[in-house]
Formats: C-alpha cells, sequence, structure tokens
C-alpha cells in the first residue's frame, strides 16, 4: 500500500479530493476489457497538464508505478493497474482547448471521448475519421496510446494519421511538446509518431492537436454474401485492386454467421452464406452510383450468392444488421473470448483464414474470425471456458500457432488493440534483440525509473 507521506504528498500536489484510496474506488479502477482484476494502491484524477506534472514528480520522488487510464475499454491489460501502482484516471480532463476549422484541427485533452469529437468537428463540415467500435465512450487519450482504428482506416488511415502534435509529460517529469499546428513539418525528430502508440509507457498525453478532414457528404452501403470464406475473401484482394477505395470493408466468417442465426439476424441471408462482406463508400451524392457500380464490379466472382446495395440512411442500418447483432451473439458461445487482433497482407487472408479453421479443429476449440478485411486485420476470437483447463491449453497452443502463422505470412501481432500485458509474451517473435534493446533504451530516456505503465508492452 502507499505510504502515508506518499499519500499526503499527492493530496498536496491535487487536492485531498482528487485522491481516492478507499476500497470501492480502487475496486472500480481494477479493470479493462480483459478478465484480469489488480487493484491499484490509490486513484488520482487530475483536472490540468499541470496538475499531471506535479502528480508525476511526487511518483518520481516516491518511485511509485503510473498507470494512465481512459475509459478501460482496451482489450490487452493496457490500463489494467500493475501490483503497487496508482492508476491515473484522465476522465476530468475533458476540454475542447481550441476548434479552429479555418486550420481543420481541433485541440483536446485526453480524456474526451472520440466520438465528441467527431461530432464538434461535424457542426462546422469537417469530421475525425478514426472510429473504432467503442468510440461512443473510449478516451482521445486512449485512442493515441493504442493507435486506435476502426472501419474507415482503409481509406483515411489511423489514429496516427490525424496527430498533428501532442503536449505530454515523461516519467521523471518534464514537459515536452511535440510536432506542430500545421499539416507539414520536420523539424527534429518525429516524436509525435512515437508516443502514439506507445500505450502510455514513454509520456502521459495531457494534450492533442489533431487534424480534420471535410466531410464526405453522404455514404452508400454494399451486403455482399458468399458462399465460402476464401471466395469472400478473394474478392476483398480485388476491391484492393481497382481505383475505388471504400470507407469500409468488413468481412465475417462462417463461424460469426452461424452465431447470429439464433438471433434472427440472419435470416434474410440467402441459403448457403457461409461469409460475409460490408462495403461502404462515401464522398459527394452525386459520385456514390459510380463508386458503388465499380465496387460491385470487383465483387463479382465465383462462390457469389447474393449482393445488396443502401442508399438511404435506413436502407443501409437494415443492411448492417447481421454484423451488428455478432458482438453480443458470440458471448452466448462462451464465457471469455480471446480477442486477438492480428493483421496479414490482404492477399494472404484466405490462406490465414484457412489455417484459423485447421488450428481450430486440432484444438477443439470454437473460434468466431471477424474483421477490417481491407487492412488486413482479423479479430481472431477464441471462445472459452476459464475454468476448463484443458481447454484453456488448448487456446495458448492454439494462439501460438497463428501468432508465428502470422508473421510467416508477412503480418504483424496487433493491428489496432496493442500490447499490453497479454501479448507481451509474443513481442520476440516479431521484433528482434537489436532492436527491441534501442525500444528499451528510448524506455530509459524518457522513463528512467520505470514508473509509466509498468508490466506492458515489453516481454519480461
Ligand atoms: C466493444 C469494443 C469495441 C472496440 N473496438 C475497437 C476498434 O474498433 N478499434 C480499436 O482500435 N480498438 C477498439 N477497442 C479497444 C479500445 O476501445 C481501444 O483500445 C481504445 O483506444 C481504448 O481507449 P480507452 O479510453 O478505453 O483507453 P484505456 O483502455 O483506458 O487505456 C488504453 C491504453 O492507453 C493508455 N492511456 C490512456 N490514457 C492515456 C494518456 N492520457 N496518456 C498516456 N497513456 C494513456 C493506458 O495506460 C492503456 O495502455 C474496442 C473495445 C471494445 C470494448
Amino acid at each position: 500500500m502507499l505510504s502515508e507521506r506518499a499519500l499526503a504528498a499527492f493530496r498536496s500536489a491535487l487536492g485531498a479530493e482528487r485522491v481516492f484510496d478507499d476500497a470501492a474506488t480502487r475496486a472500480l479502477y481494477a479493470q479493462d476489457e480483459t478478465p484480469r482484476h489488480v487493484e491499484p494502491d490509490a486513484v488520482l484524477f487530475p483536472t490540468s497538464h499541470n496538475d499531471v506534472v506535479a502528480l508525476v514528480r511526487v511518483a518520481s520522488e516516491h518511485r511509485i508505478g503510473l498507470t494512465p487510464r481512459g475509459a478501460g475499454s482496451g482489450n490487452v491489460g493496457g490500463a489494467l493497474p500493475s501490483p503497487g501502482s496508482v492508476v491515473v484516471s484522465f476522465e476530468c480532463m475533458r476540454r475542447v482547448l481550441d476548434f479552429d476549422p479555418d486550420n481543420r484541427l481541433i485541440v483536446v485533452e485526453p480524456g474526451v471521448v472520440t466520438e465528441e469529437i467527431d461530432r464538434i468537428a461535424r457542426g462546422a463540415g469537417l469530421f475525425y475519421p478514426p472510429d473504432p467500435g467503442s468510440g461512443a465512450y473510449c478516451r482521445i487519450g486512449g485512442n493515441l496510446a493504442m493507435n486506435a482504428a476502426g472501419p474507415r482506416a482503409i481509406k483515411y488511415g489511423v489514429t496516427r494519421d490525424f496527430v498533428l502534435g501532442l503536449r505530454g509529460v515523461t516519467g521523471s517529469g518534464q514537459e515536452i511538446r511535440t510536432g506542430c499546428r500545421t499539416t507539414k513539418g520536420v523539424t527534429g525528430y518525429d516524436l509525435t509518431r512515437l508516443l502514439v502508440g506507445s500505450e502510455g509507457t514513454l509520456a502521459l498525453i495531457t494534450e492533442a492537436t489533431l487534424k480534420l478532414l471535410p466531410a464526405p457528404q453522404a455514404v452508400a452501403t454494399l451486403r455482399v454474401c458468399f458462399a465460402s470464406n476464401r471466395a469472400a475473401l478473394d474478392a476483398v484482394s480485388r476491391v484492393m485492386h481497382q481505383d475505388v477505395t471504400p470507407c469500409a470493408l468488413e468481412f465475417m466468417d462462417h463461424r460469426a454467421i452461424d452465431a447470429i442465426r439464433p438471433t434472427g439476424a440472419a435470416n434474410d441471408l440467402p441459403p448457403g452464406t457461409r461469409a460475409l462482406l460490408m462495403v461502404e463508400a462515401d464522398g459527394a451524392i452525386q459520385d456514390l452510383p459510380r463508386q458503388i457500380a465499380a465496387l460491385e464490379k470487383s465483387l463479382v466472382g465465383d462462390g457469389l450468392l447474393d449482393m445488396r446495395s443502401g442508399f438511404t440512411r435506413d436502407d443501409i442500418t437494415l443492411l448492417w444488421t447481421a454484423r451488428k447483432s455478432l458482438s453480443q451473439a458470440v458471448k452466448q458461445i462462451a464465457p471469455l473470448k480471446i480477442n486477438e487482433d492480428v493483421v496479414v497482407p490482404v492477399s494472404q487472408l484466405a490462406d490465414f483464414v484457412d489455417f484459423i479453421d485447421h488450428t481450430a479443429a486440432a484444438q477443439r476449440l470454437a473460434v468466431v474470425s471477424f474483421g477490417h478485411a481491407g487492412n488486413g486485420n482479423l479479430h481472431v476470437n477464441l471462445m472459452v471456458h476459464p475454468d476448463d483447463e484443458d481447454e484453456m491449453a488448448r487456446a495458448h497452443i492454439a494462439l501460438e500457432a497463428l501468432m508465428r502463422r502470422v508473421l510467416e505470412l508477412g503480418g504483424t501481432l496487433s493491428g489496432e488493440h496493442g500490447i499490453g500485458t497479454e501479448k507481451r509474451r509474443f513481442v520476440p517473435l516479431e521484433i528482434d534483440p537489436a532492436t527491441l534493446d534501442i525500444m528499451r533504451a528510448i524506455k530509459q530516456q524518457f522513463d528512467p525509473h520505470g514508473l509509466l505503465n509498468p508490466g506492458k508492452l515489453f516481454p519480461d
């Protein structure tokens, strides 16, 4: 537990009303989306950049680990407290500091909810493209730390592509500013890109300057049913090999379709549907028919069963029913979802999904795969019973086999969820010792006492 001296120092730095060490608060902040539970020694609620500077200095003096936290929606244990650490919750830092439509930018504190940024931008005819599925409640600080992304990444890119500059505090309490307010700038090393995706291990982010784009006028959607995973994934390659870039290209495999059948959400899919693609285009209203026609042409091929388009809000909502029902439906298969988010080159997706099938059969596991096929980013969900030791052992064998196959195919371990605590053991499979040494040296430079998000990202 925290010493009385350290607790008093945090209280004097932030004000007593911003420092909680009672059992109820510690229990509330003991978890993210992973099933693990580690209570922090206390929870701090800074309200400004200066508060963060002050609390890091106290932590540094008393050598207390700090676990930064947005909404705790991460899937890899990134915001899971390490034993003996203190959670720094950014919930109370949610001011929009500047909104500048003339320069297409917005400056926000880390606790601002992601969708709020998009909502504000749209009020001036602009938009903020990164659209993680958790956008209604996750915080921009968490998105920055994980380099979050969503379906629109295929056309617009990921969080990192929309960050012009950052303000933050390193592990030794140094205040830093990176990047600039302009869309061009090459002065010095690109520390902005380094901090985005660093999972809270290099600096606590206290402010972000984000780039905005003109909002597309309208969206149109295609729902495309196929007789096999391979037929759908071959179609993905054809879509990526023509000149209209969709703003979403999402895939569901046969097990995902089986999972939604009991909910009724698959009732209007043609018989024999074993894979589904959701394809969207956006842009000027008069250009959408042209884009949709080009996409339809590329989607036609062996195994195509049905293709429906929607141009109105109601039709689009209806077409997304099957996909949107999936998250709830998979929860009926087993109590625990081991949720991987690997990436392979788009042209290797079909082979990789075959490999998932073989692995699932060999290890007798229920595995449901879906995801952002246009980026080659698949959510491979191993549905397991945590009390079944034998099944859990088989799941771990399957996981390692999947990770190795991803790398053989030229892919990467994580497309958007990050490493956190859950994937640390796989990191040496992808990153060689010399490169890992450089990363450790960078960590040492930013955080000499190892206080920022201990136990994350790096393998033991
Ligand atoms: C239903 C659901 C759907 C999801 N869909 C997607 C998706 O489509 N795409 C996607 O990318 N992710 C998705 N996620 C995962 C998760 O929502 C994202 O990783 C998100 O970016 C986490 O934001 P958060 O505010 O919850 O951060 P947290 O989970 O609280 O923290 C995430 C990481 O950020 C660090 N951190 C938080 N704030 C700061 C800060 N100010 N400075 C430094 N480090 C900080 C934390 O220490 C932790 O390592 C989904 C999760 C759920 C539950």
